[in-house]
């Protein structure tokens, strides 16, 4: 069995398509796994829903997945971000909040938790450092732990004796070992904010248990004239630029 794991599509059809077509170059995958934010900053919710059921998938809510559909409050929004929410959601249709108000908040996939932000606050936290990271080893009782939120690519080592240490994700990872748990955030498809412009994604192969991190170009000026075009904010179309 294979996985394809997706964060943070945000409403970029142009990026997830792109993956989708990347994924089918490698041979395809049997199931994705989304761990939310389906929706939001980008110009194309709808699409990108709609897209996404059109395969075997699993997925959780994303902060942004709430509020879209008024769940949760935009308050804790910057101005730019809740701006993006109430156009959105001016853009669902009906099956599209339904499917959104269904999203679980986390799942369980034999070895692997799915949360968006962490296991101790599946909606919120920012799991970045190694002390967050430690203190969400006791929120899952799994071998691993996936996570989005951050739209930074990268994976947390955490040992017995609790400790965890910060490593950048590299284009192969195996998870053979049995000493040591992993918390791995596999990047964002459709807004990366680790400097590199390019969607990002990881496949994870069962049978050889290792993971596959990808990064896959994509036409950015297409998604930033239908940005301009609906009326969202400059700053998030100029931002996809510079993957920040
Ligand atoms: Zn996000």
């Amino acid at each position: 069995m294979r996985h394809a794991i997706l964060a943070d599509i945000h409403g970029n059809l142009v990026a997830f398509e792109a993956v989708l077509q990347h994924i089918k170059r490698q041979g395809g995958v049997d199931e994705l796994w989304c761990l939310g934010d389906i929706v939001g900053y980008g110009p194309q919710p709808r699409e990108c829903i709609q897209l996404l059921r059109e395969y075997d998938h699993i997925s959780i809510a994303g902060n942004h997945d709430l509020a879209a559909i008024d769940k949760i409050d935009i308050s804790d929004f910057n101005p730019n971000a809740a701006a993006a929410c109430l156009w959105t959601a001016d853009q669902l249709d009906a099956e599209s909040v339904t499917y959104l108000d269904n999203l679980p908040m986390t799942l369980r996939r034999s070895d692997f938790t799915l949360v968006h932000g962490s296991p101790r606050q599946p909606v919120w936290e920012y799991l970045l450092s190694e002390s967050s990271a430690r203190c969400s080893l006791a929120h899952f009782q799994t071998k691993f732990c996936l996570v989005g939120h951050s739209h930074i690519p990268l994976c947390f080592v955490c040992f017995a004796d609790g400790s965890c240490s910060l490593r950048e994700l590299r284009p192969e990872l195996g998870l053979a070992a049995d000493d040591y748990r992993l918390i791995i955030n596999p990047g964002s498809v459709g807004q990366p904010r680790d400097g590199d412009p390019r969607a990002s994604y990881v496949v994870h192969d069962a049978e050889t248990g290792v993971l596959y991190h990808y990064r896959v170009p994509y036409d950015i000026a297409t998604v930033q004239q239908r940005m301009v075009e609906n009326g969202l904010p400059l700053h998030l179309a100029l931002r996809l630029i510079y993957g920040q």
